[in-house]
C-alpha cells in the first residue's frame, strides 16, 4: 500500500480541531453539551458524501454508518469507533492549529503563549519525530487531537475503502460516540446498534500502542450527617461533619496508595471531591487498579475505614456508597485474543511494531468490551492530550490509516492453521 495519507489526515484534523464539541460532566444531557452536534452532523454528511451506507445519527447522540463487504468470503463485521467529544478542564474554543511541516527539531512556540515551549524535554516522543508534519495549538487552547485524530484516521481509511470497491474486505461498521471524556460515551444501546463482532477505538497514543488491559473502576460516595445546632449552645451536642470528613481522608493511605505516588500496574485510591458544611459533607473517592482483587480490597478499606469513623462517634450518621464505573478488558479479551492478535498482526504487515501497554484509565472500549463487543485501543499519535502542549505527528496518524486498511484486509482473510 503507497497511498500517503499524511496530507489528508493533516487537512481533516485542522479542521475538525476548529469545531468546539467540548464535553461537560455537569451537564445531564446525553449528549452532555449541544456544541458536540456540530461535529456529529458534519459527519454525517461527510460519510453520506463518501458513500457509507446506513449513516445515521442516534437519538443518544452516536454517528453509525456502514462501510459494505466487497467480498462474498464470510468475514467477521469489524467496528471503529473514534470520540467527538473534547476534555473537560481546559479551554477548547477557537482552537487554532498550527502545522509544522517537515519539523526540523527546533524547539515549537506558540503565538497566544509566549511563555509555552515544546521541545523534546517535555515531550520525549517529540525526538523520534523530526522530519515529521507536527500539528499543534496556538498555546490558549488544547488542540483536541483526543480524539479528533481518531475521528480524521477513521474517515481517511472509510474513504478509502469507499472509494475503492476492488478492495475485498468484510463489512466494517462505523461509529462515532460523544462524551468519552467524562465516562458517558457507551450507551446502553451501543453495542447492539454497531452490531460488530468486536472492534478497535482509534484513541491511543504512541506509534504501534495496542491496549488490551485498562484500570477496573469503581466511585465511592461517603455521606456524612453530623449532628447541627448553633455554635453557642453546642458544648456536648453538636457533631460537625466537617470533621468527620477531615478525619476519613487523613486516614485514607497518602503515601502509598495515590495517584501521585503509583505508577504502572499500582492501583490507587483518589479523593477528588470533598463539598459540605457542619451540619452534612460529602467526600467522593476515586477506585482503582487492573485486578479484581485490589479494587475489592480498596473497597474493603473505604467500608473499614468508615465504620470505625460511625464507632467512634455513633451520633452521626455515615454511608459509603461504591457504585461501579468500567472493567479491564483484558477480563473478557483473555478468553479471545483474537481481535488483540489481528491488531498486532496488522502493525506488522504495515511496518510498525506493536507493543501492549496497560493504560491507567479506561476507554469506551472498556464498556464495550464487558458488554459483549471485544475492543481493544489503536494508536493515533497523540500527545500532551488535554493540555496546551498537545501535540500529534501527521505521519503518526497515516500510519494509522495504514494499519486500519490492513486490520480490514487481514479479517477478510481465512484464518491460518
Ligand atoms: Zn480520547
Amino acid at each position: 500500500m503507497s497511498v500517503d495519507f499524511s496530507a489528508e489526515v493533516t487537512e481533516r484534523l485542522i479542521r475538525y480541531a476548529k469545531i468546539d464539541s467540548q464535553s461537560d460532566a455537569n451537564s445531564p444531557t446525553a449528549p452532555s453539551t449541544d456544541r458536540q452536534f456540530g461535529m456529529l452532523k458534519l459527519l454525517v454528511k461527510e460519510l453520506t458524501a463518501l458513500g457509507a451506507s446506513d449513516v445515521r445519527l442516534t437519538d443518544y447522540g452516536v454517528v453509525l454508518a456502514t462501510i459494505p463487504a466487497t467480498t462474498d468470503r464470510k468475514a467477521p463485521v469489524m467496528g471503529w469507533l473514534a470520540h467527538v467529544d473534547t476534555a473537560p478542564g481546559f479551554p477548547a474554543e477557537c482552537v487554532k492549529p498550527r502545522l509544522h511541516s517537515a519539523w526540523d527539531g527546533s524547539p515549537i512556540i506558540f503565538p497566544d503563549a509566549p511563555d509555552l515551549v515544546l521541545t523534546p524535554e517535555q515531550s520525549p516522543y517529540l525526538a523520534q519525530c523530526k522530519g515529521h508534519d507536527i500539528i499543534t495549538a496556538s498555546g490558549g487552547t488544547l488542540l483536541g487531537a483526543d480524539d479528533k485524530a481518531g475521528v480524521a484516521i477513521i474517515m481517511a481509511a472509510a474513504g478509502h475503502l469507499l472509494a475503492h470497491p476492488e478492495i475485498p474486505h468484510g463489512k466494517i461498521r462505523i461509529a462515532f460516540t460523544p462524551d468519552e471524556e467524562i465516562g458517558r460515551g457507551v450507551d446502553a444501546r451501543l453495542p447492539a446498534d454497531l452490531g460488530a463482532d468486536f472492534a478497535y477505538t482509534l484513541d491511543g497514543a504512541d506509534r504501534g500502542e495496542v491496549v488490551h488491559e485498562t484500570f477496573s473502576a469503581d466511585a465511592a460516595t461517603i455521606q456524612i450527617t453530623g449532628v447541627s445546632i448553633h455554635p453557642g449552645q453546642a458544648k456536648g451536642k453538636l457533631v460537625n461533619a466537617l470533621h468527620l470528613a477531615a478525619k476519613l481522608v487523613s486516614a485514607l493511605p497518602q503515601a502509598t496508595l495515590t495517584p501521585e505516588t503509583t505508577e504502572g500496574r499500582e492501583g490507587f485510591l483518589h479523593v477528588n471531591e470533598l463539598t459540605g458544611n457542619a451540619a452534612e459533607a460529602v467526600v467522593k473517592v476515586l477506585l482503582r487498579d487492573f485486578e479484581r482483587d485490589g479494587l475489592a480490597a480498596q473497597g474493603a478499606l473505604l467500608h473499614k475505614l468508615c465504620d470505625a469513623l460511625q464507632a467512634a462517634e455513633p451520633r452521626a450518621k455515615i454511608t459509603c456508597t461504591i457504585t461501579e464505573q468500567y472493567r479491564n478488558m483484558r477480563y473478557w479479551l483473555e478468553d479471545d485474543m483474537t481481535p488483540v492478535n489481528l491488531a498486532h498482526a496488522a502493525c506488522k504487515a504495515a511496518g510498525i511494531e506493536p507493543f501492549a501497554l496497560p493504560i491507567r484509565g479506561g476507554t469506551d472500549g472498556s464498556r464495550l468490551t464487558e458488554k459483549g463487543v471485544p475492543c481493544p485501543n489503536i494508536f493515533t499519535g497523540m500527545q500532551m492530550i488535554h493540555g496546551p502542549l498537545e501535540w500529534i505527528s501527521a505521519q503518526d496518524m497515516a500510519a494509522a490509516v495504514h494499519v486500519l486498511l490492513v486490520l480490514a484486509d487481514l479479517a477478510a482473510k481465512p484464518a491460518k492453521g
